[in-house]
C-alpha cells in the first residue's frame, strides 16, 4: 500500500505504514456512510496548501474520501495559519462551531494542525476551551499523522504532539500527496525560515531553514511534468537562500536552470523571493529560461528605509529599486507582484507615503496588502504602536486605491496584445473559460471545456480592473 513511504521509526516501534493499515480497518468499521469521509480545510499560504495535500495523501492511504460537508465527515481536520490575527480568529470561530457538529455525531474525530498549533498559548487554549478536539499536531510531525490519529482513536485520549527538537530539523521525503488540481502543482524546495523579520511568526512555527536535495526536487518535478502538470510553483519562505546548508551548496538559480532542462510544455513559477538575497544571476536565469515565467513575486513590505530596518528586512528601498530596474531591463514583459505591510509599529504617515511612492515607481501587477498584526513572541509585538487602528485603515484604503489604479492601467495597456494563457477551469457563473497569463493575470474567454489544461493564445479585447477578457486565436 505505501512502500514508497520510507519513514524510519526506532526499531521497537511500529512504522507509519503499520498504523495506516490498522486505521484503514478501524475506519472501515467506524465510518457512517459507504466510505470513511474526511473534511480537510487549509488556511493560509501555499506552503500550508502543500502540507494539506500531503495530509490528504496520508488519509487517502487510510481509505478516506473527501467532502466539504461537515455533516458527512467522520474526520474534520483544520490545517491552520498563524501569520495574522485575523486568520487565527477565523480558525477559533470555526473550531468553536464544530461543538454542535460533534454533538450531533459523537464519533466525529476533530484534528487541528499547522502553524497555529506550534504556539504554546494556542495549544493551551485548545486544551482548556475546546475539549471536543481530539488531536492537535504541529508542522514538524505531519508524517506521523497515522500514528497520532491511531492513538487518538484507540486510546480515546486527547493527543497533543509537536515533536522534539530533532524533528524540527528533518525533512521527510516520500510522503504520499493527493494534489488538489490537475493543471497546477506546488513543489516545496525548502522548509523553515532563518530571517526573523521582526513582525513575523513564521520562523517560530516553521523552524530553521532546511533545503531538499536537488535530486529529490528534480525527481518530483520530472514526475509532475510527466503526469501533465503545466504550472509548477516552487515553494519556500525565501527561495533565494536555498541550498546554503546542503553538504554541497547549490543556489536557487542553479536549481531553476536544472529544472528548466526537463522536456515538456509547462511553466515554472516560484515564491517567495526575498529581496535581500535576490541576485542578478536569478534575474538572468529568468530572462534566459525556456519555461520560467516572467513573473516575480518580490515582497518589499515597506518603501521606507527606517521601517525596513526596524522590520529587519536586510535591504534598502534603493537596493530594491535597483533590482527591479535591472529586472525590467532584462525582462521587459516582467510582471511584478509583492506583499506590503501597512501600520508597522511606529510607522508615520510620511513613512507610509514612501510605500505609496514605491508602488507607483515599480508598477506592480498586483499587491497583497496587509495591516500589521502583532504576533506573540515577535520583536515587533513589543514595540510602541501609537497609531490608532482607524488611522491605519485609512492608510490601507489609500494604498489599495492607488494599486487599483496602477493595476487597471497595466491591464488596459494589455488590450490588443496576444497572451499565452494556461486554461485552468470554467467559471460556473459566466460559463467562460478562465486561465492565467505568464505574468499570472486572469483572463477569461469563450471556449470548449476540453481546452482546460492546455496553453492557448488569446487576444485581449478588454480589461476590468485586474481581470482581462479575450478571444481565443485558433
Ligand atoms: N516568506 C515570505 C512571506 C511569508 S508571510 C516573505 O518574506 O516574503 C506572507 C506575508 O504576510 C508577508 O510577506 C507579509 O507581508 C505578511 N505578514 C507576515 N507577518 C505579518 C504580520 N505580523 N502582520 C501583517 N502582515 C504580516
Ligand atoms: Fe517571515 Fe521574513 Fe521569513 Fe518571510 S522571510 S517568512 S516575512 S521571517
Amino acid at each position: 500500500m505505501s512502500e514508497h513511504f520510507p519513514v524510519q521509526m526506532p526499531p521497537q516501534t511500529r512504522s507509519q505504514s503499520d498504523y495506516i493499515r490498522d486505521l484503514a480497518q478501524i475506519m472501515a468499521v467506524r465510518k457512517r456512510g459507504p466510505v470513511p469521509m474526511a473534511l480537510v480545510h487549509t488556511y493560509g499560504c501555499q506552503q500550508n496548501v502543500a502540507d494539506g495535500e500531503k495530509i490528504k495523501g496520508l488519509l487517502s492511504e487510510m481509505g478516506f474520501s473527501f467532502t466539504d460537508k461537515e455533516e458527512e465527515a467522520d474526520l474534520i481536520l483544520y490545517n491552520t495559519c498563524a501569520v495574522r490575527e485575523h486568520a487565527e480568529n477565523r480558525v477559533f470561530g470555526n473550531v468553536g462551531a464544530l461543538k454542535n457538529v460533534k454533538r450531533r455525531n459523537p464519533s466525529l474525530i476533530i484534528a487541528l494542525c499547522g502553524c497555529m498549533m506550534e504556539q504554546e498559548h494556542v495549544s493551551e487554549r485548545i486544551r482548556k476551551s475546546f475539549p471536543f478536539v481530539n488531536l492537535v499536531f504541529g508542522t514538524h510531525v505531519i508524517h506521523r499523522l497515522p500514528e497520532l490519529l491511531y492513538t487518538a482513536i484507540t486510546d480515546g485520549r486527547r493527543v497533543f504532539e509537536r515533536g522534539d527538537e530533532s524533528e524540527d530539523q528533518q525533512i521527510v521525503e516520500g510522503l504520499p500527496v493527493r494534489r488538489d488540481g490537475t493543471v497546477k502543482a506546488w513543489l516545496t524546495v525548502m522548509y523553515g525560515c532563518d530571517n526573523f523579520c521582526s513582525y513575523c511568526v513564521v520562523p517560530y512555527v516553521r523552524g530553521r531553514e532546511r533545503s531538499r536535495t536537488p535530486e529529490a526536487i528534480f525527481d518530483e518535478f520530472s514526475a509532475l511534468v510527466k503526469e501533465g502538470y503545466k504550472d509548477i510553483t516552487l515553494l519556500g519562505q525565501n527561495v533565494n537562500s536555498y541550498g546554503k546548508n546542503l553538504k554541497e551548496p547549490v543556489n536557487f538559480s542553479q536549481i531553476l536552470r536544472m529544472l528548466d532542462e526537463v522536456e515538456g510544455d509547462y511553466r515554472i513559477r516560484f515564491m517567495t523571493s526575498h529581496p535581500k538575497d535576490a541576485t542578478h544571476e536569478l534575474i538572468d536565469t529568468i530572462a534566459n529560461g525556456k519555461h520560467i515565467s516572467h513573473h516575480l513575486h518580490l515582497p518589499f513590505q515597506s518603501g521606507n528605509n527606517r521601517v525596513l530596518r526596524e522590520m529587519n528586512r536586510g535591504y534598502t528601498r534603493e537596493k530594491y529599486l535597483e533590482l527591479v530596474e535591472y529586472a525590467k531591463e532584462k525582462i521587459p514583459d516582467l510582471s511584478l507582484t509583492s506583499d506590503v505591510i501597512v501600520g508597522f509599529p511606529g510607522e508615520t504617515y510620511e513613512e507610509f507615503l514612501d510605500t505609496v511612492d514605491l508602488i507607483q515607481k515599480v508598477g506592480f501587477t498586483s499587491l497583497y496588502t496587509f495591516i500589521y498584526s502583532p504576533r506573540v513572541g515577535t520583536r515587533a509585538a513589543k514595540m510602541p504602536d501609537p497609531v490608532p487602528a482607524e488611522e491605519k485603515s485609512k492608510w490601507f484604503a489609500q494604498l489599495c486605491k492607488t494599486q487599483e489604479q496602477i493595476a487597471a492601467r497595466r491591464c488596459t495597456a494589455m488590450v490588443g496584445t496576444t497572451q499565452r494563457v494556461l486554461v485552468e477551469d470554467r467559471n460556473p457563473k459566466t460559463g467562460l473559460l478562465a486561465g492565467r497569463t505568464d505574468g499570472n493575470i486572469i483572463v477569461d474567454f469563450q471556449g470548449d471545456e476540453s481546452l482546460i489544461g492546455s496553453f492557448q493564445n488569446v487576444r485581449i479585447t478588454s480589461a476590468r480592473n485586474w481581470v482581462l477578457s479575450g478571444e481565443r486565436i485558433k
